[in-house]
This record gives C-alpha cells, structure tokens and sequence, in this order.
C-alpha cells in the first residue's frame, strides 16, 4: 500500500473510526458499516438557501458563457422552457436536448462510481442543519478511510472557501482523491463524452482546467487551516449552537469520541477543519474520460496548476459578483456555443451583438 503515513493520526484512532467505506475491492458482504444519507434533500440546491453562497460549477460555467449562467443561476428551470419555443431551429433544438442528454448520463456515471465505494444508510434530517451535519460526518468518514483505513479513494469530496474573497463562500464536490503510484497526492476529476475519438474543444478543456485547478486551490486552503469555519457556517445562515440530533451521535463517537453526549454543528465543523489538514497538498491534476454508457475510464489528461492564470479568471468573476461590471456573454469567435445554448431565443446578449453587428455592417452576426 503506498498510502503515506500522518501526522497524529494513530491506528487506535483507525481502529475506532468505525466508519469506513466500502471498496470497489471489497467484497459487499463484508461491508460492516455506511455513511449516513440524509433522506430528504441530498442536492446541494436543496442546501442553497436565498443564494448564499455561490458552486464550482457556477463559477465555471460563468467561464463558458457569463450570461448563460446567469440565466441558469436566477431561473434555473427557463432552459427546459427554452427548449420547446417554436422560434429555435430544429436543428438548434437538437443540439440543446443532446447538452440535456450528455448532462444526464454524466450525472448516471457519477452516482455510479460514488456507490462503487460509498455505502449510504438514511438518515432523518429535520433541520438544514442537520443536513449539513451528514455532510460534514460523511467528509470526515471518507478522508479518514482513505488516510488510515487502507481505502483506494475518497469520492465525492465536499470542500468549500472563499477563493473569491471573503464575502462569497464557494462550495464544490470533488470527484475523486487517491495516491498514484508513486505516492503522491492525486485529485482526479470524471468526465463523460460522446464521441471520444473527437478532440476536446480549447473552451470546454479550459472550463475543465478552471475547476480542477480551483479545486485544488480550495482544498490546499483547507489543508493550510485557511479556511473560517465560523465563517462558513454564516455564510450558510447555519447555527453553529445547534446540537445534532440524536440519531447521529453514534456516527460522531465512532469518529473516535466515545464519551460524547451531545456536540454542536460548530464543534463539528472544528474536526472537519482538523482532518483536512491532515491531508497534503493536491501534486497531482488527473482528467478521467469515459464513454456515457461505460464508466470505464478510457482516457487521462493531466493538468498543470497554473495559478496567475486562475486568479486572472477569478478576478473577473468577482468583478460580475460585486457588481463592477455588467453581464458579458461569449466573445463573437465563440458564438458557436449559442448554437448549443437553450437561452439561443431569448438572450440579451445576442440580440445587442447581432445589433451592434448590423450597424456596423459586419459580417460577425451571432447566428
Ligand atoms: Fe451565452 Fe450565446 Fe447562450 Fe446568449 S445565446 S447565453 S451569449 S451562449
């Protein structure tokens, strides 16, 4: 096992983390314990409360296309009525509906792949704070079986930060983290596609670099305990005085407190804290491609973290957030992305291109 060995963390502590998750390796009879899943709203939208707080994902969509993103974000449910208008081509329609499609299988593969070393058992969660708890415990439980309990991997990693400073708390789920051959420290990221043999456009293997490269940042603050727990909890509008309910005591003392009667939504955030930065720092950057039908990977791409090139991005980003400038859509060489946009009717953006062409008798119309 090329696992390295951590700071503080004894193989007593192993031994009563109790918690560990089952291995794609391990046979399903043997799995002797789960992660608790919270029954009524596992999405991170269902966390999102008045829009406290922004995702990875919005943030890398609003690379793809900043005005498509900004439709998605305040009207998440206008592309599916987008789709149906009469005014869009068919053959526009199509190419929305095969997005819809790719997304759709992309999400069949990532729940695979999580049940393939994820075990979940339900759990009641009243409040959103009890929702949150289960997040929390599950993160402790996967780093601590990838750390100390001989794991493969860790999937679905849920980190967060304030990579655009500190009035914008940012959340994401990383898809995977391990150990390469070579014992360093790997954060791996699924993608699906269609047609493999076909090269992957620069935009969309920007959009790629953008997360994984953000996700490293976000979890190597973590590791270097710059992340505000307190912070966080307020960001979310989540009480850190908030006793978890009974029915998750015993995932806690399996943690390693055995003599806990009670413990705080705060006091939990303070271990979560504790076992990031037990972790190292991300060396690694992997790509994984697979068909949408075959979780089988087929393809590796490795990412060089480049970081003035992602705080250039994320300047700009935080530009639009704190309202310094105005909505931008895609710059006239990238308007094929309107041809596979579900918003290609309505945007505003592509009306006052296609004017700003007309008057200047251009032949860069957005068509
Ligand atoms: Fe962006 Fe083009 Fe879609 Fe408008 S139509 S939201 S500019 S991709």
């Amino acid at each position: 096992n090329s696992n390295p060995v951590f700071k503080g963390l004894s193989n007593e502590a192993s031994s009563t983390s109790g918690l560990t998750i089952s291995s794609p390796k391990t046979d399903k009879s043997e799995r002797s314990s789960s992660l608790p899943y919270e029954l009524n709203a596992r999405s991170k939208e269902s966390l999102r409360l008045g829009n406290t707080y922004l995702t990875v994902s919005n943030l890398v969509a609003q690379l793809w296309c900043e005005q498509q993103m900004v439709y998605n974000f305040w009207k998440p449910d206008l592309e599916f009525i987008v789709e149906t208008t009469p005014a869009m081509p068919a053959k526009h329609k199509a190419a929305v509906k095969a997005v819809v499609a790719a997304a759709s299988g992309g999400n069949k593969i990532h729940e695979k792949r999580d049940r393939e070393v994820n075990k979940y058992v339900p759990v009641k969660a009243k409040t959103r704070e009890d929702r949150y708890s289960i997040r929390l415990i599950n993160i402790i439980v996967s780093l601590r079986g990838l750390l100390l309990c001989g794991e493969p991997c860790a999937r679905e990693i849920p980190i967060f930060g304030m990579p655009l400073g500190h009035q914008f708390l940012v959340v994401g789920t990383i898809d995977e983290l391990r150990f390469d051959s070579h014992g360093r420290f790997e954060l791996v990221e699924f993608k699906t596609r269609g047609d493999l043999s076909r090269p992957i456009r620069r935009q969309q293997m920007q959009a790629y670099k953008m997360q994984m490269m953000l996700y490293k940042q976000m979890l190597d603050d973590l590791v270097r305990g710059r992340v505000d727990g307190r912070e966080v909890l307020r960001s979310l509008r989540m009480d850190p005085d908030q006793v978890l309910i009974d029915e998750l005591l015993p995932y806690v003392r399996a943690l390693g407190d055995g003599l806990r009667t009670s413990i705080t939504l705060g006091e939990l955030m303070t271990i979560v804290l504790q076992q990031f930065e037990f972790l190292s720092h991300v060396e690694v950057l992997t790509l994984e491609f697979s068909g949408r039908d075959n979780s089988a990977t087929v393809a590796k791409e490795t990412v060089e973290f480049d970081a003035d090139w992602l705080r250039q991005r994320l300047d700009h980003c935080r530009a639009y957030w704190t309202e310094e400038r105005e909505v931008e859509g895609v710059d006239i060489e990238d308007t094929w992305k309107c041809r596979i946009c579900a918003f290609y009717d309505t945007c505003q953006w592509r009306q006052k291109m296609n004017e700003i062409c007309a008057q200047k008798n251009t032949v860069g119309k957005i068509k």
